[in-house]
């Protein structure tokens, strides 16, 4: 990348970005890694069903359908395989109702039946209609779960196929914000989706639906420009707010294949690695889908820069039987959100929602991420679902601090859900940035020995 390249709808250039990421990471990384609170995610993993299509028959990226797609899968060790691979470690603790307070206090990574609450309850059940996202337990609050996230690390897992491929088409025809001639999730509601056996005819129209979402994503990248220097968000205001959704999904893509390909299992040694011809595959030659990774790290940060200050001023604990683990907890999670904000101006969200049919579109967008969120209930391997229901709920978060914190006195309260997924998404983030650095340094170096 050119240093001086500005990244397109962002206020900043790449290099400051990666020179902001160096201060940011360690400090997001001490926050994610070592905080009960920052390091455990409650949500409904097993008990929702893909809402918008029947995934036991095999349609869906259910680990059936993915298993068959890797090649050899006989001949590689179980270990190896996709149900392995995806399979959730530790304990998964079922969530205790409101049931009362318990003494005990958890360790860092325990988290079991008898686990203290202490830590990890709140009362997050009630939707907001300014969510971006489906709440995790909007419906089931007895049927959350509770994951570690440093023992269940997002990484490749094999999950591939239709079944995932299904899933990234769905997810991209939410861009498709005209009415269109194949059913929509907002346009028909959910309940009209095809269910049973109605899915047989119904996968027609997913193909069809697909290769539109292709089309759409060619008339939104620009392939030809992905690194021009940006004037801003004032560029193209026609269409901005639907660039910026497209740019959102596809960065957070951008980001899951990242890290897929950074730690990555080679299958012939049984080590974890980074996996250089993975990454030339999906993202080298891909500038725009880097540049939407670069989008949505300028746009996490400014929204972690933002709520800094809300933050500061609130009395939320985050852990309310240990004054001194909240008050670690609250240092740790303030200096991330002053780290993000050294860079001032990164994201000017102002300008989104306010010229043309931007207004209009508010509503409309925030229901098509909710039916990404509603989507993750469709990935067909644990883990996968797990670091795709963080990261998007992690992504409306960000939606949410940006678009409805401005009105003064009535700012939405975020759920623990939220402030743990926007966190670890911050921190993937980092991650991917990271990882794009040195997969950049790895090709110049295969390069040059040719
Ligand atoms: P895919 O990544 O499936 O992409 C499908 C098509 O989308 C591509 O052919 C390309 O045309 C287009 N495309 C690709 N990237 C972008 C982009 N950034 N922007 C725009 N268009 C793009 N696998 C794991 O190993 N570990 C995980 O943790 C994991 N998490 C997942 C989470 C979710 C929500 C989903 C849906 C899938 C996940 N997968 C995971 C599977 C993984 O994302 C891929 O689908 C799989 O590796 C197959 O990759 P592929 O090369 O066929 O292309």
């Amino acid at each position: 990348l050119s240093p001086k390249a500005m990244v397109d709808d962002a206020c900043v250039s790449y290099a400051t970005l990666d020179k902001l990421n160096a201060r940011v990471k360690p400090a997001v990384d001490d926050l994610t890694q070592t905080t009960d609170f920052f390091s455990h995610y409650r949500l409904n993993l097993f008990h929702k069903s893909c809402p918008f299509w029947d995934d036991q028959n095999g349609l869906c990226g259910n680990i059936g359908c993915a298993v068959e797609t890797l090649d050899n899968e006989d001949d590689i060790p179980d270990v190896w395989k996709v149900k392995e691979l995806s399979k959730l470690e530790g304990p998964l603790a079922k969530h205790p109702g409101r049931a009362p307070k318990e003494e005990h206090r958890p360790l860092h990574g325990e988290l079991g039946e008898s686990v203290g609450e202490s830590c990890v309850y709140d009362h997050d059940d009630e939707c907001d209609e300014r969510d971006y996202c489906v709440p995790e337990d909007e419906s089931a609050f007895s049927k959350g779960d509770y994951v570690s996230l440093v023992r269940n690390p997002e990484r490749f897992t094999g999950y591939s196929g239709v079944g995932a491929h299904m899933v990234w088409d769905a997810i991209y025809r939410e861009n498709c914000f005209q009415r269109s001639s194949f059913p929509h999730s907002a346009d028909v509601g959910i309940s009209s989706w095809p269910q049973g056996p109605a899915a047989m005819d119904f996968k027609q129209v997913m193909e069809a639906a697909g290769r539109q979402a292709q089309l759409d994503r060619e008339r939104l990248q620009k392939p030809e420009t992905p690194f021009v220097a940006s004037t801003g968000l004032e560029a193209d205001d026609e269409c901005l707010e639907k660039r910026v959704f497209y740019r959102v999904v596809s960065g957070m893509h951008a980001s899951i294949s990242t890290h897929l390909c950074w730690d990555y299992l080679n299958k012939t040694t049984g080590l974890w690695g980074p996996n250089l011809d993975c990454y030339m595959e999906r993202l080298h030659g891909h500038a725009d889908r880097i540049s939407n990774l670069y989008f949505n790290y300028a746009l996490v940060t400014r929204a972690v820069a933002k709520l800094g200050p809300y933050l500061q001023k609130s009395a939320y604990t985050f852990c309310t039987d240990d004054a001194h683990e909240d008050a670690s907890t609250r240092s740790k999670v303030l200096k991330v959100t002053q780290r993000a904000a050294l860079v001032p101006n990164i994201f000017d969200e102002s300008q989104m929602f306010v010229n043309g049919e931007g207004p209009s579109l508010k509503e409309d967008f925030r229901n098509r991420f909710r039916n990404i969120s509603r989507l993750m209930d469709c990935v067909g391997c644990d883990k996968c679902r797990l670091w795709g229901k963080l990261q998007t709920n992690g992504y409306g978060t960000a939606l949410k601090i940006l678009f409805e914190f401005d009105n003064g006195k009535d700012v939405p309260v975020l759920k623990r859900t939220e402030l743990v997924a926007l966190f670890n998404t911050y921190g993937r983030l980092t991650q991917s940035l990271m990882a794009i650095g040195q997969f950049q340094k790895m090709a110049a170096e295969a390069e040059d020995k040719k």
